[in-house]
C-alpha cells in the first residue's frame, strides 16, 4: 500500500477544506480503502461567528457524497462543542442523533452529516481519516482477531470491539479512547468494522492511515495470505435464457423488475466452484456496511425458493428479538454465486447491481485472506440483522420516493446511434431502464457512458452479429423486456419500373428481415420479461398512405407492419405486446441535411418552415415525439393494448 500524495495536486485544493478535499479524494481512489460510500473523513476547524466570536466546527462528510468525488459543499460544518456534550450523554436514539447533528449544523442546507460524525468529534486530533480497508478486516474477521491486531500495532492504536454504528458506538469509543490512547496513538480500529487514523495535517492523517493498512497487508503477505492465485475449470457455458429464467424468478421473488448482471471473470467463477464456497460465503459480509445493498448471504446455486425461504426464517428468528416491529425487506437474494457464470448481481437499477458486484469482489479477497490466516468468521447473524433492518437504513431506503417506471427493466434499441432511435434510448433511460443500443455505426459504444447504457456495433443483417449481441445484453442486465425496432433504410426513390432488385432485396433484408430475426432471437427472453414482453415498431406513414417513387420501402414497411400484426396474435399468450407508430416527416434525423430540406420544400414550392409543418396541424415532429410515445407504448398507459397502429405525423389527410 502506497502513499498518493503528491505535492502539485495538493497545491491545487485551495482554501481551509482544501488539504481536507484532497486526501479525502486520495482515500477514495483506493478501492481497497474505501467502497461506494464506505469510509468518511473530518477536519476540525475554528471560524469566526457573525458576533466575532471563535466557533470551533466539525467538518465531516455529508451523506450522499463519495469519497472519490468528493467537493468542499460536501463537507457538513458541525458545531463541535455540541458534538462532545452529546458523546457524553448515557443514551440517545439514531434518530434522535440524526436529528441533533442536522440541527447544530452552521450551513442550512448542507447534506446530512455521517453517521460516523460523534467518532469523528472525540477524537482530538484537527484531520480524522476511516476506512473500511479490505486488509483490516481480513485480519479483525480471522479467529483471535483481537489478539492479532494488538500484534500488528502494540499501543498505536486503540481497540474496540464491535458494536453496531451510531450513537451506541461512538459512546463506547468516547470512553475507549482516553482509557487505552497512549503517546504512540495514531488510530483505532474497530473489530468487524474497520480503522481510523488522525493526525494535525491532512497528509499525516493520510499517511498514517495508508501506513496503519500496510502493515495489516504485511501481516497477511507474512502468513502467505495476501496475493491470491485463482484456478477455475471450465464448467460449460450458460445459456442466456437461463440467466433470464434466473432473473425472472428473482424478480418474481422480489415483487419488482431486477436487473442482473453476470461477473464471469476468472476470480468470481474460482470462488464459486471453491471446495469450501458453501462455508466461507455463508457467514455473513465482509462487513455490515455492505448488508443493505446484498443482504446478509448469497445465494449458492440458483434456487430462489429455497433462498427466500431461508431468508424468511432468519427474519422471524430476528424479528422477534428486535424491539420494535419490523416489516420484512423483499426475501429475493441480491447475489448467486454459481459454478458455472461465477457472480450474479442484482439491484434496483444497473448502477445498484454493478456496485453489489464490486462489493462482493472485494469481500472475496477479505474472505480468502482470513481463510488464509486461520478461517474467515463473520458477525453473528443478530448483528448483520439489526443493521439491515435499522431504522436510519429503512428511512434511507424509503426516501428514494417512487422509483421511475421501468426501474429494473431492459430494452433493447436498434439503429440507437442517431435520430428516432438515439432519442428512443434517451426516453427509455429518462423512464429508468436499461438501454442496449444497436448500430452498424462504431460510435454506438460510446454514446453514452453510464452504467445503464451498453452499445454495441452490430449488424442486424448478420446473425451472427446479433445473437452475439444478446449474449452480451443478458450477460450485463440480464435479460431483454422490451424491444424497439428502428433500425431501418430509406434506398432511392424509384418508379416500380426502375426498381433494381438488388434494392429491393436490401431493402426487405434490413427493414424486414433483420426485424423478423430479432423477434424470434428475442422471443424466449421477452417471455420471460417479468412485466410482460413489449415490443414498438417504428412503422412510417407509408404504411396507411404509401408516396410514389418508394416501392421498395412502402412495401418493405407495410410488410413489417402486417409482421407486427401477426406476432399480435401469436404472442399474445406469451403476455408479450406489440405496437406500432407511423411517424411522417421527422427532419431532425442524419437523413435531412438542411440541403435536402431546402431542396425538398422547393419542390413543393414551400418554405421550409411550411415544408417542416406541412400538416393538419401545422406543427413540426421530432424524434423526440416519436421516441416519447414510443415509450409510453411500453408503460401503463399502454398495458391492455397490442396490434394498436398509432400515427405520430400532426395529422394527415390521406391517413385520416
Ligand atoms: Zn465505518
Amino acid at each position: 500500500m502506497k502513499s498518493l500524495w503528491n505535492d502539485a495536486e495538493a497545491a491545487e485544493h485551495k482554501g481551509p477544506l482544501g488539504p481536507r478535499v484532497y486526501t479525502s479524494r486520495l482515500l477514495g481512489r483506493d478501492k481497497s480503502l474505501v467502497l461506494h460510500g464506505g469510509g468518511n473523513t473530518s477536519v476540525k476547524l475554528t471560524e469566526k461567528d457573525l458576533f466575532g466570536q471563535d466557533l470551533d466546527i466539525l467538518y465531516v462528510k455529508g451523506s450522499g457524497w463519495d469519497l472519490e468525488t468528493i467537493e468542499a459543499p460536501g463537507f457538513s460544518p458541525v458545531r463541535l462543542d455540541y458534538i462532545r456534550r452529546l458523546a457524553a450523554l448515557p443514551a440517545l436514539s439514531d434518530p434522535q442523533m440524526v436529528n441533533e447533528l442536522a440541527t447544530h449544523m452552521t450551513r442550512a442546507g448542507a447534506p446530512a452529516p455521517s453517521i460516523e460524525t460523534i467518532l469523528h468529534g472525540i477524537l482530538p486530533a484537527k484531520y480524522v481519516d476511516h476506512t473500511h480497508a479490505d486488509a483490516v478486516l481480513s485480519v479483525t474477521n480471522a479467529p483471535g482477531g483481537f489478539e492479532r491486531v494488538r500484534e500488528i500495532y502494540a499501543d498505536r492504536v486503540v481497540i474496540v470491539p464491535y458494536v453496531m454504528p451510531g450513537f451506541d458506538l461512538a459512546a463506547v469509543c468516547a470512553r475507549e479512547f482516553p482509557k487505552q490512547a497512549t503517546k504512540n496513538t495514531v488510530g483505532m480500529v474497530l473489530m468487524n468494522h474497520g480503522i481510523f487514523s488522525f493526525g494535525e495535517d491532512a497528509r499525516q492523517a493520510y499517511e498514517r492511515m495508508i501506513a496503519l493498512v500496510g502493515e495489516a497487508e504485511t501481516y497477511l503477505d507474512q502468513r502467505k495470505s495476501w496475493s491470491m492465485r485463482y484456478e477455475t475449470k471450465p464448467l460449460g457455458s450458460v445459456k442466456r435464457e437461463e440467466i433470464a429464467q434466473l432473473r425472472r424468478t428473482l424478480c418474481d421473488t422480489a415483487g419488482t423488475p431486477m436487473i442482473v448482471t453476470i461477473r464471469d471473470d476468472e476470480k468470481f467463477r474460482a470462488f464459486a466452484q471453491h471446495p469450501k464456497v458453501g462455508q466461507v460465503s455463508q457467514q455473513g459480509p465482509a462487513t455490515p456496511d455492505h448488508v443493505i445493498r446484498t443482504k446478509p448471504l448469497p445465494m449458492v446455486g440458483r434456487d430462489v425458493a429455497a433462498y427466500a425461504a431461508a431468508y424468511r426464517a432468519y427474519f422471524e428468528r430476528n424479528a422477534a428479538k428486535a424491539k420494535e416491529k419490523k416489516t420484512m425487506l423483499d426475501p429475493a437474494p441480491r447475489m448467486a454465486l454459481d459454478p458455472a457464470f461465477g457472480l450474479a448481481a442484482a439491484g434496483r437499477t444497473a448502477k445498484d447491481a454493478a456496485i453489489v458486484a464490486e462489493l462482493y469482489d472485494h469481500s472475496i479477497d477479505v474472505f480468502l485472506r482470513a481463510e488464509g490466516i486461520g478461517g474467515w468468521r463473520a458477525l453473528p447473524e443478530a448483528n448483520l440483522f439489526e443493521v439491515e433492518y435499522w431504522d436510519l437504513e429503512q428511512a434511507k431506503l424509503r426516501k428514494g420516493g417512487a422509483p421511475p417506471v421501468f426501474a429494473g427493466e431492459i430494452v433493447i434499441v436498434t439503429g440507437a446511434a442517431s435520430g428516432i432511435g438515439k432519442a428512443c434510448a434517451e426516453s427509455f433511460l429518462k423512464r429508468g431502464a436499461a438501454v442496449i443500443g444497436l448500430d452498424r455505426t462504431a460510435s454506438i459504444t460510446s454514446l453514452l457512458t453510464r452504467p445503464d447504457y451498453l452499445g454495441i456495433e452490430c449488424d442486424l443483417t448478420d446473425r451472427a452479429a446479433v445473437e452475439a449481441a444478446l449474449e452480451r445484453a443478458v450477460k450485463a442486465f440480464g435479460g431483454v423486456d422490451m424491444l424497439v425496432l428502428n433500425a431501418g433504410i430509406f434506398p432511392a426513390s424509384n418508379p416500380i419500373q426502375a426498381i433494381p432488385l438488388d434494392t429491393w432485396h436490401k431493402t426487405m433484408a434490413v427493414n424486414v428481415e433483420a426485424n423478423l430475426a430479432l423477434m424470434q432471437a428475442c422471443h424466449p427472453l421477452l417471455k420471460l420479461a417479468p412485466r410482460g414482453g413489449r415490443i414498438v415498431v417504428i412503422g412510417s406513414k407509408n404504411v396507411p398512405a404509401p408516396g410514389p417513387g418508394a416501392g421498395a420501402y412502402s412495401a418493405s414497411k407495410a410488410a413489417m407492419n402486417q409482421l407486427a400484426r401477426v406476432a399480435a396474435l401469436e404472442w399474445g399468450k406469451d403476455n408479450i405486446r406489440i405496437n406500432s407508430l407511423h411517424p411522417n416527416a421527422v427532419y431532425d434525423t442524419a437523413l435531412w441535411t438542411d440541403e435536402v430540406l431546402a431542396s425538398r420544400a422547393k419542390a413543393y414550392n414551400l418554405t421550409v418552415e411550411q415544408y417542416r409543418t406541412n400538416n393538419l396541424l401545422k406543427t413540426e415532429v421530432s424524434s423526440r415525439d416519436v421516441a416519447e410515445l414510443a415509450a409510453e407504448m411500453c408503460g401503463p398507459l399502454f398495458a391492455k393494448t397490442t396490434a394498436a397502429q398509432v400515427p405520430v405525423d400532426g395529422g394527415n389527410e390521406r391517413v385520416v
